[in-house]
Protein backbone atom coordinates (compact mmCIF):
# COMPACT_ATOMS: atom_id res chain seq x y z
CA UNK A 1 0.00 0.00 0.00
CA UNK A 2 0.86 3.57 -0.15
CA UNK A 3 1.92 5.22 3.05
CA UNK A 4 3.99 8.12 3.98
CA UNK A 5 6.80 8.28 5.75
CA UNK A 6 9.10 11.36 7.26
CA UNK A 7 12.29 10.39 6.75
CA UNK A 8 14.15 14.11 8.38
CA UNK A 9 12.83 17.41 9.13
CA UNK A 10 11.39 18.77 5.59
CA UNK A 11 11.51 15.07 4.67
CA UNK A 12 7.98 13.93 3.82
CA UNK A 13 7.47 10.66 1.06
CA UNK A 14 4.78 8.70 0.07
CA UNK A 15 6.09 5.20 -0.25
CA UNK A 16 5.12 0.82 -0.74
CA UNK A 17 5.01 -0.39 2.26
CA UNK A 18 3.43 -3.88 3.56
CA UNK A 19 -0.41 -3.44 4.23
CA UNK A 20 -1.14 -3.60 8.22
CA UNK A 21 -2.06 -6.71 9.58
CA UNK A 22 -4.60 -8.02 12.36
CA UNK A 23 -2.03 -8.23 15.00
CA UNK A 24 -4.09 -9.01 18.38
CA UNK A 25 -7.52 -10.39 18.29
CA UNK A 26 -8.47 -6.84 19.68
CA UNK A 27 -7.69 -4.79 16.26
CA UNK A 28 -9.25 -3.46 13.85
CA UNK A 29 -8.00 -2.95 9.67
CA UNK A 30 -9.74 0.07 7.80
CA UNK A 31 -9.40 0.97 4.61
CA UNK A 32 -8.60 4.74 5.17
CA UNK A 33 -11.33 6.89 3.21
CA UNK A 34 -9.62 10.59 3.94
CA UNK A 35 -6.61 11.24 6.50
CA UNK A 36 -4.94 14.75 7.07
CA UNK A 37 -1.98 16.54 8.05
CA UNK A 38 -1.96 17.73 12.06
CA UNK A 39 -0.39 21.03 13.06
CA UNK A 40 1.61 18.80 15.74
CA UNK A 41 2.85 16.97 12.53
CA UNK A 42 4.42 20.01 12.29
CA UNK A 43 6.62 19.43 15.04
CA UNK A 44 8.91 16.64 13.80
CA UNK A 45 8.30 18.23 9.86
CA UNK A 46 9.88 21.60 11.57
CA UNK A 47 12.70 19.69 13.61
CA UNK A 48 11.28 20.77 16.68
CA UNK A 49 10.76 17.16 17.75
CA UNK A 50 13.49 14.62 16.58
CA UNK A 51 13.40 12.13 13.55
CA UNK A 52 15.62 9.65 14.44
CA UNK A 53 14.54 6.71 11.68
CA UNK A 54 12.21 6.73 8.86
CA UNK A 55 8.70 6.51 10.47
CA UNK A 56 5.26 6.27 9.21
CA UNK A 57 3.34 9.53 10.00
CA UNK A 58 -0.58 10.78 10.42
CA UNK A 59 -3.11 9.96 13.39
CA UNK A 60 -6.59 11.10 11.98
CA UNK A 61 -8.69 9.21 10.08
CA UNK A 62 -12.25 8.30 8.55
CA UNK A 63 -12.49 4.41 6.83
CA UNK A 64 -14.30 1.72 6.11
CA UNK A 65 -13.71 -1.57 8.44
CA UNK A 66 -12.06 -4.34 6.61
CA UNK A 67 -11.40 -6.79 8.88
CA UNK A 68 -11.85 -7.35 12.51
CA UNK A 69 -9.57 -9.49 15.36
CA UNK A 70 -11.85 -12.76 17.15
CA UNK A 71 -12.20 -10.52 20.28
CA UNK A 72 -13.72 -7.36 18.49
CA UNK A 73 -17.85 -6.91 18.74
CA UNK A 74 -19.83 -4.29 17.72
CA UNK A 75 -17.63 -3.09 14.73
CA UNK A 76 -17.98 -4.69 11.50
CA UNK A 77 -16.39 -5.42 8.43
CA UNK A 78 -18.36 -2.23 5.98
CA UNK A 79 -19.06 -0.05 8.52
CA UNK A 80 -17.67 3.72 7.97
CA UNK A 81 -15.91 4.46 11.36
CA UNK A 82 -14.06 7.41 13.36
CA UNK A 83 -11.41 7.24 16.42
CA UNK A 84 -9.80 8.88 18.25
CA UNK A 85 -5.76 9.28 17.74
CA UNK A 86 -5.45 7.30 20.77
CA UNK A 87 -6.71 3.76 21.04
CA UNK A 88 -8.98 3.01 24.28
CA UNK A 89 -10.37 0.48 25.70
CA UNK A 90 -13.38 2.59 26.56
CA UNK A 91 -13.50 0.38 29.73
CA UNK A 92 -11.37 0.76 32.04
CA UNK A 93 -11.87 3.70 35.46
CA UNK A 94 -9.98 6.27 33.48
CA UNK A 95 -12.08 5.48 30.41
CA UNK A 96 -15.41 5.72 32.49
CA UNK A 97 -14.47 8.66 33.99
CA UNK A 98 -14.26 10.26 30.80
CA UNK A 99 -10.10 10.84 29.80
CA UNK A 100 -10.30 8.10 26.98
CA UNK A 101 -6.54 9.50 26.57
CA UNK A 102 -5.19 8.15 29.37
CA UNK A 103 -6.73 4.70 29.33
CA UNK A 104 -4.84 2.23 31.41
CA UNK A 105 -4.14 0.37 28.01
CA UNK A 106 -3.63 2.89 26.10
CA UNK A 107 -1.80 2.59 22.56
CA UNK A 108 -1.43 5.82 19.87
CA UNK A 109 -2.36 5.56 16.22
CA UNK A 110 -0.20 6.66 14.27
CA UNK A 111 0.84 5.83 10.23
CA UNK A 112 -2.84 7.16 9.43
CA UNK A 113 -1.65 9.27 6.60
CA UNK A 114 -1.50 5.68 4.13
CA UNK A 115 -4.16 3.33 2.17
CA UNK A 116 -4.90 0.95 5.34
CA UNK A 117 -4.60 1.76 9.02
CA UNK A 118 -4.61 -0.88 11.96
CA UNK A 119 -6.26 0.41 14.86
CA UNK A 120 -6.03 -1.15 18.19
CA UNK A 121 -8.69 -1.82 20.55
CA UNK A 122 -11.16 -1.23 17.78
CA UNK A 123 -13.91 -2.11 19.94
CA UNK A 124 -13.72 0.42 22.19
CA UNK A 125 -11.92 3.03 19.74
CA UNK A 126 -14.00 2.88 17.03
CA UNK A 127 -17.43 4.49 16.72
CA UNK A 128 -19.54 4.10 13.89
CA UNK A 129 -21.25 6.09 11.64
CA UNK A 130 -25.03 5.13 11.01
CA UNK A 131 -24.93 4.90 7.28
CA UNK A 132 -22.50 5.88 4.88
CA UNK A 133 -22.17 9.23 5.01
CA UNK A 134 -22.08 11.75 1.67
CA UNK A 135 -19.22 13.02 -0.07
CA UNK A 136 -19.93 16.14 1.44
CA UNK A 137 -20.07 15.00 5.14
CA UNK A 138 -16.49 13.34 5.24
CA UNK A 139 -14.24 16.60 6.21
CA UNK A 140 -16.54 17.09 9.27
CA UNK A 141 -16.34 13.70 10.36
CA UNK A 142 -12.79 13.56 9.55
CA UNK A 143 -12.13 16.45 11.90
CA UNK A 144 -13.90 14.44 14.49
CA UNK A 145 -10.59 12.35 15.16
CA UNK A 146 -8.44 15.19 16.58
CA UNK A 147 -9.26 18.57 15.60
CA UNK A 148 -13.09 19.42 16.60
CA UNK A 149 -12.61 17.40 19.66
CA UNK A 150 -9.58 18.93 20.59
CA UNK A 151 -11.74 21.90 20.53
CA UNK A 152 -14.76 20.77 21.73
CA UNK A 153 -12.50 19.24 25.14
CA UNK A 154 -10.81 22.71 25.29
CA UNK A 155 -14.10 24.48 25.93
CA UNK A 156 -15.47 21.96 28.52
CA UNK A 157 -11.78 21.88 29.82
CA UNK A 158 -12.27 25.70 30.07
CA UNK A 159 -15.61 24.88 31.64
CA UNK A 160 -17.81 27.27 29.15
CA UNK A 161 -21.31 27.59 30.34
CA UNK A 162 -24.68 29.03 28.37
CA UNK A 163 -24.09 33.26 28.73
CA UNK A 164 -20.09 32.71 29.14
CA UNK A 165 -17.41 35.28 27.82
CA UNK A 166 -14.51 32.79 26.47
CA UNK A 167 -11.52 33.59 24.07
CA UNK A 168 -9.71 31.00 22.13
CA UNK A 169 -6.10 31.52 21.80
CA UNK A 170 -5.04 30.10 18.09
CA UNK A 171 -6.31 30.64 14.87
CA UNK A 172 -5.26 26.94 13.94
CA UNK A 173 -8.07 24.88 12.95
CA UNK A 174 -8.40 23.26 16.76
CA UNK A 175 -8.56 27.24 17.52
CA UNK A 176 -11.29 27.48 14.92
CA UNK A 177 -12.65 24.34 15.95
CA UNK A 178 -12.51 25.71 19.55
CA UNK A 179 -14.70 28.95 18.31
CA UNK A 180 -17.70 26.54 17.63
CA UNK A 181 -17.17 24.41 20.70
CA UNK A 182 -17.72 27.50 22.41
CA UNK A 183 -20.58 28.55 20.81
CA UNK A 184 -22.72 25.08 21.21
CA UNK A 185 -22.16 25.25 24.72
CA UNK A 186 -23.77 28.64 24.60
CA UNK A 187 -20.93 31.29 25.18
CA UNK A 188 -22.75 34.51 24.37
CA UNK A 189 -19.18 35.99 23.81
CA UNK A 190 -16.76 34.60 21.90
CA UNK A 191 -13.73 36.84 21.39
CA UNK A 192 -10.96 34.78 18.68
CA UNK A 193 -7.10 35.72 19.01
CA UNK A 194 -6.17 35.72 15.40
CA UNK A 195 -4.36 37.72 13.10
CA UNK A 196 -4.97 36.36 9.80
CA UNK A 197 -7.32 37.85 7.78
CA UNK A 198 -8.64 34.68 5.87
CA UNK A 199 -9.13 32.69 9.53
CA UNK A 200 -10.58 36.02 11.24
CA UNK A 201 -13.37 35.88 8.66
CA UNK A 202 -13.87 31.80 9.40
CA UNK A 203 -13.83 32.45 13.69
CA UNK A 204 -16.64 34.56 12.66
CA UNK A 205 -18.76 32.40 10.68
CA UNK A 206 -18.03 29.90 13.03
CA UNK A 207 -19.53 32.20 15.57
CA UNK A 208 -16.79 34.54 17.37
CA UNK A 209 -18.34 37.66 18.19
CA UNK A 210 -14.97 39.51 18.66
CA UNK A 211 -11.04 39.29 16.89
CA UNK A 212 -8.50 40.83 18.95
CA UNK A 213 -5.14 40.97 16.84
CA UNK A 214 -2.77 41.96 19.85
CA UNK A 215 -0.71 39.43 21.12
CA UNK A 216 1.56 38.95 24.61
CA UNK A 217 0.66 41.75 27.25
CA UNK A 218 -1.12 43.93 24.52
CA UNK A 219 -3.20 41.09 23.74
CA UNK A 220 -4.65 40.49 27.67
CA UNK A 221 -4.98 44.37 27.85
CA UNK A 222 -7.91 43.88 25.29
CA UNK A 223 -9.53 40.80 26.48
CA UNK A 224 -9.39 42.93 29.51
CA UNK A 225 -10.93 46.31 27.81
CA UNK A 226 -13.76 44.14 26.04
CA UNK A 227 -14.89 42.35 29.23
CA UNK A 228 -15.25 45.42 31.32
CA UNK A 229 -11.42 45.47 33.26
CA UNK A 230 -12.07 42.00 34.78
CA UNK A 231 -11.44 38.90 32.25
CA UNK A 232 -13.00 36.46 30.49
CA UNK A 233 -15.17 33.50 32.21
CA UNK A 234 -13.35 30.51 30.13
CA UNK A 235 -10.15 30.58 27.80
CA UNK A 236 -9.08 27.89 25.26
CA UNK A 237 -5.48 27.42 25.01
CA UNK A 238 -5.38 25.61 21.71
CA UNK A 239 -1.48 26.80 20.75
CA UNK A 240 1.45 25.66 23.46
CA UNK A 241 4.01 28.92 23.61
CA UNK A 242 5.00 30.24 26.86
CA UNK A 243 3.66 33.32 25.53
CA UNK A 244 0.29 31.69 24.03
CA UNK A 245 0.31 30.59 27.81
CA UNK A 246 0.50 33.22 29.66
CA UNK A 247 -1.70 35.17 27.62
CA UNK A 248 -4.30 32.76 28.60
CA UNK A 249 -3.70 32.49 32.16
CA UNK A 250 -3.81 36.37 32.29
CA UNK A 251 -7.11 36.79 30.10
CA UNK A 252 -8.82 35.17 32.68
CA UNK A 253 -11.20 36.75 35.18
CA UNK A 254 -10.55 35.22 39.15
CA UNK A 255 -12.11 32.09 39.30
CA UNK A 256 -12.42 31.66 35.72
CA UNK A 257 -10.94 28.69 33.75
CA UNK A 258 -8.42 27.97 31.59
CA UNK A 259 -8.29 24.35 28.87
CA UNK A 260 -5.16 24.14 27.19
CA UNK A 261 -4.88 21.68 24.16
CA UNK A 262 -1.97 23.23 22.56
CA UNK A 263 1.19 21.15 23.04
CA UNK A 264 3.65 22.68 25.08
CA UNK A 265 6.96 23.35 24.48
CA UNK A 266 8.77 25.23 26.67
CA UNK A 267 5.80 26.31 28.45
CA UNK A 268 6.68 26.95 32.39
CA UNK A 269 4.09 28.53 34.81
CA UNK A 270 4.42 30.34 37.78
CA UNK A 271 3.03 28.90 40.83
CA UNK A 272 2.59 31.91 42.85
CA UNK A 273 1.21 34.03 40.13
CA UNK A 274 -1.26 31.23 39.17
CA UNK A 275 -1.99 30.87 42.93
CA UNK A 276 -3.34 34.19 43.45
CA UNK A 277 -4.79 34.57 40.13
CA UNK A 278 -7.63 32.24 41.23
CA UNK A 279 -7.83 30.35 37.74
CA UNK A 280 -8.56 27.42 37.23
CA UNK A 281 -5.77 25.07 34.81
CA UNK A 282 -7.19 22.21 32.91
CA UNK A 283 -5.30 20.24 29.68
CA UNK A 284 -3.88 17.48 28.42
CA UNK A 285 -4.35 15.44 25.01
CA UNK A 286 -8.31 15.63 24.09
CA UNK A 287 -10.20 12.25 25.02
CA UNK A 288 -11.59 12.83 21.88
CA UNK A 289 -13.58 9.13 21.80
CA UNK A 290 -16.16 10.77 24.95
CA UNK A 291 -17.68 12.88 23.01
CA UNK A 292 -17.33 11.25 19.45
CA UNK A 293 -21.16 9.89 19.43
CA UNK A 294 -22.47 13.55 20.44
CA UNK A 295 -20.48 15.15 17.99
CA UNK A 296 -20.94 12.73 14.90
CA UNK A 297 -25.00 13.25 16.14
CA UNK A 298 -24.12 17.47 15.65
CA UNK A 299 -22.34 16.81 12.09
CA UNK A 300 -25.08 14.74 10.83
CA UNK A 301 -28.01 16.77 11.87
CA UNK A 302 -26.40 19.72 10.27
CA UNK A 303 -25.75 21.72 13.88
CA UNK A 304 -21.43 22.27 13.07
CA UNK A 305 -19.61 21.91 10.16
CA UNK A 306 -16.18 21.72 11.32
CA UNK A 307 -14.79 20.74 7.94
CA UNK A 308 -14.63 24.29 6.37
CA UNK A 309 -11.02 24.08 8.37
CA UNK A 310 -9.60 22.54 5.28
CA UNK A 311 -8.73 25.09 2.97
CA UNK A 312 -6.23 22.38 0.83
CA UNK A 313 -7.71 18.71 -0.56
CA UNK A 314 -4.44 16.77 -2.03
CA UNK A 315 -4.25 13.20 -3.30
CA UNK A 316 -1.94 11.28 -1.25
CA UNK A 317 0.73 11.15 -3.35
CA UNK A 318 0.96 15.24 -3.06
CA UNK A 319 1.43 14.53 0.80
CA UNK A 320 4.77 16.48 0.65
CA UNK A 321 3.01 19.52 -0.85
CA UNK A 322 0.31 19.80 1.74
CA UNK A 323 3.35 19.69 4.67
CA UNK A 324 4.53 22.49 3.29
CA UNK A 325 1.44 24.75 2.50
CA UNK A 326 0.61 24.55 6.21
CA UNK A 327 4.12 24.81 7.39
CA UNK A 328 4.46 28.00 5.52
CA UNK A 329 0.47 28.80 6.76
CA UNK A 330 -0.53 29.27 3.13
CA UNK A 331 -2.70 26.13 4.58
CA UNK A 332 -4.99 25.73 7.71
CA UNK A 333 -5.32 21.96 7.16
CA UNK A 334 -4.74 19.67 4.41
CA UNK A 335 -6.85 17.13 3.68
CA UNK A 336 -5.79 14.12 1.93
CA UNK A 337 -7.33 11.64 0.02
CA UNK A 338 -5.83 7.84 -0.45
ZN1 LIG B 1 -9.53 2.64 29.30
Amino acid sequence: MRATVIHAPGDIRVENRPEPEITAPTDAVIRTVATCVCGSDLWSYRGVMPVDEPQPIGHEYVGVVEEVGSEVSGVEPGQFVIGSFVASDNACPVCRAGYHTSCQHAEWVTGCQAEYVRVPLAEGTLVAVPEQPTEELIPSLLTLSDVMGTGWYAAKAAGVRPGATAVVVGDGAVGLCAVIAAKELGAERVIAMSRHESRQKLAREFGATDIVTERGDEGVARVKELTDGTGADSVLECVGTQQSMQQALRSTRPGGNVGFVGMPHGVRIDGQELFFSHVGLRGGPAPVRACLPDLIHRVLSGRIDPGRVFDLTLPLDEVAEGYKAMDERRAIKTLLRP
